[in-house]
Formats: C-alpha cells, sequence, structure tokens
C-alpha cells in the first residue's frame, strides 16, 4: 500500500469528465445587482418577507456559505451548501465515482443512504464492517480494501449505533490511504468531540458532511453541507443544480444559526438522552442499551418488530434496525421532548 502524502493532488481522482466541464455560467456570478436584464425573470418586485421572489437566489450562495464558513471556522472557498446532506452524497457520487466501475466502501452498519446512493450510480460496493465496538479499523481497512475503490464513508457519531469513530482511526486512513475520506458529521454537535475540520489543511482528501437536520432543528429546510479542500468545492460548484437553493431557504438557514446554541436545547437533549439510556439499561428485557453520543439510542430486544407494531398501535414511532447486519432486534429511538419519552417509557414497559 502506497503511503499518501498530506500535498497529495486530490484532482486525479476527479472523473474526467467532470475535469473537463465547462460549468453552467449565469451572467449574476459576476454581478448581482443593476438593471437585470439577463434572466428572463418578471421585473416587477414580489416582496415576501424582506425577500425579492421574482429574482433567482445567487447561485453561488454566497451569503450562507460566507456565514456558515465563520460558524465552523473555515474559509468561504471551504464550503458548500446543499438540499440536506443527501445532496451533497449526489454530488460526491457525480465527481469521483465513474458508474458501473469505480467501487465505493461503506463502514457497516451505518446509515443507508451510502449504499442507496451507490446503487442508484450503479456503482459496486465494499462493506467494511466496523469492530465489535462498532469502531473503525484503519490497518484492518487499509489490509483488505480492494484497489479500485475510491471513497470511504464513515459516519461519526454513527447512525444507528450512536458511538464516535476514533479520531486516530480517521485520520491514519486520510493519512495512508490516497483516496476520498467522508466523515458524515450529522450528529457531531450532539457529542463531547470536536468537529475534523481543522484537520482539512492537512487532508485534502477528507470532506465532512453536516446538516442543518439536527442540532439546529431545521429538518424541514433541507439544509445540508460539505466541508473540504478547495478543489473538490470547485467541482461540486460545477456540477450542482445552479439554483439548487431557494432564497427562502437560505435565508431562513441564516436565521437558524443566529441563537442555535440556545435555540437547539443541546443540553436538554443531552440530558434526556442519559436519563433515557439510564430507565432502559434498568428494564430487565432489554439485552443491550449501546452508549450514544448522538440525540438517538439503540438498543436490543427479544423481538423489536413486535415491540414497533405495538408502540405504532399506541401512536409512538421508533425505528426497527434489525435488518443492518449484526443489529438484529435492534430499535433506534429518537430522544424526544422529556413527556415523550415519558410516554415512550411507559408503552415500551408494557410492551415488554
Ligand atoms: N447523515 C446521517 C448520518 C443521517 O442520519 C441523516 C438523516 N437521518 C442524514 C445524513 C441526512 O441529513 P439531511 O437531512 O441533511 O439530508
Amino acid at each position: 500500500m502506497e503511503t499518501e502524502s498530506s500535498n497529495m493532488d486530490i484532482t486525479r481522482l476527479i472523473r474526467p469528465n467532470i475535469l473537463n466541464l465547462k460549468p453552467y455560467r449565469c451572467a449574476r456570478d459576476k454581478i448581482q445587482e443593476g438593471i437585470l436584464l439577463d434572466a428572463n425573470e418578471n421585473p416587477y418586485s414580489c416582496l415576501w418577507g424582506g425577500m425579492l421572489l421574482n429574482r433567482y437566489p445567487d447561485p453561488q450562495q454566497r451569503k450562507i456559505r460566507s456565514v456558515l464558513a465563520s460558524h465552523v471556522g473555515v474559509k468561504i472557498k471551504n464550503i458548500i451548501v446543499g438540499v440536506g446532506s443527501d445532496e451533497v452524497l449526489d454530488w460526491i457520487f457525480k465527481i469521483f465515482c465513474r458508474p458501473e466501475r469505480d467501487r465505493v466502501a461503506i463502514a457497516q452498519p451505518t446509515y443507508g443512504m451510502y449504499h442507496i446512493m451507490a446503487e442508484v450510480y450503479g456503482n459496486p460496493v465494499f462493506n467494511f464492517f466496523l469492530d465489535e465496538r462498532y469502531d473503525f479499523d484503519a490497518e484492518r481497512f487499509l489490509e483488505v480494501v480492494p484497489d479500485d475503490t475510491k471513497v470511504l464513508f464513515l459516519c461519526s457519531p454513527n447512525n444507528p449505533t450512536g458511538n464516535l469513530i476514533s479520531r486516530d482511526q480517521i485520520l491514519k486512513v486520510c493519512e495512508e490511504w490516497g483516496k476520498v475520506v467522508v466523515v458524515d458529521e450529522a450528529y457531531i454537535e450532539f457529542s463531547r468531540r470536536k468537529s475534523l475540520v481543522s484537520e482539512l489543511s492537512i487532508h485534502p482528501n477528507l470532506i465532512i458532511l453536516r446538516t442543518f437536520s439536527k442540532a439546529l432543528g431545521r429538518a424541514a429546510l433541507r439544509l445540508g453541507y460539505a466541508v473540504a479542500s478547495p478543489e473538490i468545492i470547485q467541482h461540486f460548484l460545477k456540477v450542482k443544480a445552479p439554483y439548487n437553493l431557494s432564497t427562502i431557504t437560505m435565508e431562513s438557514g441564516l436565521q437558524a444559526l443566529v441563537n442555535w446554541r440556545k435555540e437547539s436545547h443541546l443540553e436538554d437533549i443531552q440530558r434526556e438522552r442519559e436519563r433515557l439510556c439510564k430507565r432502559l439499561r434498568g428494564l430487565l428485557q432489554i439485552e443491550v442499551v449501546f452508549p450514544s453520543q448522538a440525540n438517538f439510542l439503540l438498543f436490543r430486544c427479544p423481538d423489536a418488530s413486535e415491540i414497533c407494531d405495538v408502540l405504532l398501535e399506541k401512536g409512538i414511532v421508533v425505528r426497527d434496525r434489525s435488518s443492518l447486519p449484526g443489529l438484529q432486534n435492534c430499535i433506534r429511538v429518537t430522544v424526544g421532548t422529556p413527556s415523550e419519552n415519558d410516554l415512550f417509557l411507559s408503552e415500551l414497559e408494557k410492551a415488554l
């Protein structure tokens, strides 16, 4: 296995057709104000909540990218925003993975969209299993990963197991594997761990995914973002639809960042997670409650499918994760408000 230096050239991993692609250009890439007769819009103002809705949104997303850049502690050239982080996943496949050829590695068991996306694009998958504590073993991965693999997907904290992936294992694979390492940090704000963003300057092959859907409490907006090297962001900008985000969405996203710490109820959710965890561990029939650094808990019980059905009859919706490898009879429950958690616990006790 060749060792890659930290100044590796990421462009050699990008699909040749994307490298050569001349992206769609808007006249407004250069100037946004003036007599705007370039985009066949209706010239008569439609103002809504202070926003001009008769005009197209900024395809370069300058305002939200610059505010997010300071929120995360990077430069604007390191950030791009998508319709949820699911759209960023789509760009990853588009710029790196030749359909039917390039393989992607997925650290399992994990979030299902990485696999779905590979199926959509027809990319073969190497399912690499996390260890018995659901951590990633970089040494073992480097030994067994097929040569035609281009991208590795890691999720930290991992959905649905809830644990963080060791920072040193992630950095080792970034350092020693000359391919792309995606770390999905959708749940990072709920954990005690700092983001890996500070490692980007050393590892240009690292892509970090973040979202407004979890701690920022804006799942309805559909806003997710990637933090990565400027080369990767440039290529994402080339493949994204010019007006992927509406003006309303971007303005609402900006508003979500103003007071996010106070409004996200982070501490309330963390406190409830610990209470829920203790209560679940106190129930005799529950075999294991996995330690969680996210806003959900995974636990194993005698008959997950039946318990989910009984809870559903009571109007309580949880997720049976039994279909994932190694997670037979495991249920994932999101941490709700204290009263929702109390209701869940009392109905679960009855169901057991
Ligand atoms: N990553 C992980 C690990 C998730 O669990 C989810 C949604 N459940 C997402 C990404 C999707 O995030 P978004 O809403 O930004 O598309």
